[in-house]
């Protein structure tokens, strides 16, 4: 199973590759994100719960974002997919954690982590941009994307150290346009089924 994770800062363009992706290889998305906008869309407690933190650009809380994933990927999962690509999680090294031990429970661990760099200035000036077209509360101010990139910064990036440790983690340019950002991603995939 071709399970991967994209990893990188909000804006660096995991969810715009991760779709693509998800297409070229035959995989089911995982975007955390999606999926409590999704909850709140359809009013449910769960989506409320994780609203309250959304849109003040904190996370939601590992409990909820792990059990929220455990039944998305049960009730999503078919025969024909060929992988998992995850995009916005894990967010946590706890939710790293709890990732390792679901996959193993699959038989299905995760094969490589495809982290995007791309420099805080450019991701804030694509937020905001984003805001100005998307109804999305969390990129609508730029305090709320400034305290978001924070997050990130303490929470998530270190992330980066958990997998270099399990030797999985590679980086990648995520500056070019959305093609050759996605032909780089491709090139990776394919040495992991050589
Ligand atoms: P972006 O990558 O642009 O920040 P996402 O759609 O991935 O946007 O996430 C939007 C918000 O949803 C996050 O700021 C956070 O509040 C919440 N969220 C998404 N995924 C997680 C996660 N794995 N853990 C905790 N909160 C999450």
């Amino acid at each position: 199973m071709m399970n991967i994770i994209l990893f990188g800062p909000p804006g660096s363009g995991k969810g715009t590759q991760a779709q693509m992706l998800k297409d070229r290889f035959n995989l089911l998305h995982v975007s955390t994100g999606d999926i409590f906008r999704n909850e709140i869309a359809n009013g449910t407690p769960l989506g409320m719960e994780a609203k309250t933190f959304m849109d003040r650009g904190h996370l939601v809380p590992d409990e909820l974002t792990i059990r929220l994933l455990d039944g998305f990927v049960e009730a999503n999962s078919t025969p024909a997919t060929e992988g998992i690509i995850f995009d916005g999680f894990p967010r946590t090294v706890p939710q790293a954690i709890a990732l390792d031990e679901f996959m193993e429970k699959r038989n299905s661990p995760v094969m490589v982590v495809l982290s995007l760099m791309v420099d805080e200035e450019e991701v804030v000036k694509r937020l905001i941009s984003r805001g100005l077209t998307s109804n999305r509360i969390d990129d609508a101010n730029e305090e709320i994307v400034r305290n978001r990139l924070k997050v990130y910064y303490t929470q998530t990036a270190p992330l980066a150290e958990f997998y270099r440790n399990q030797k999985k983690l590679i980086s990648l340019n995520g500056k070019g346009t959305i093609e050759e950002v996605f032909e780089h991603l491709c090139v990776e995939i394919f040495k992991l089924s050589e």
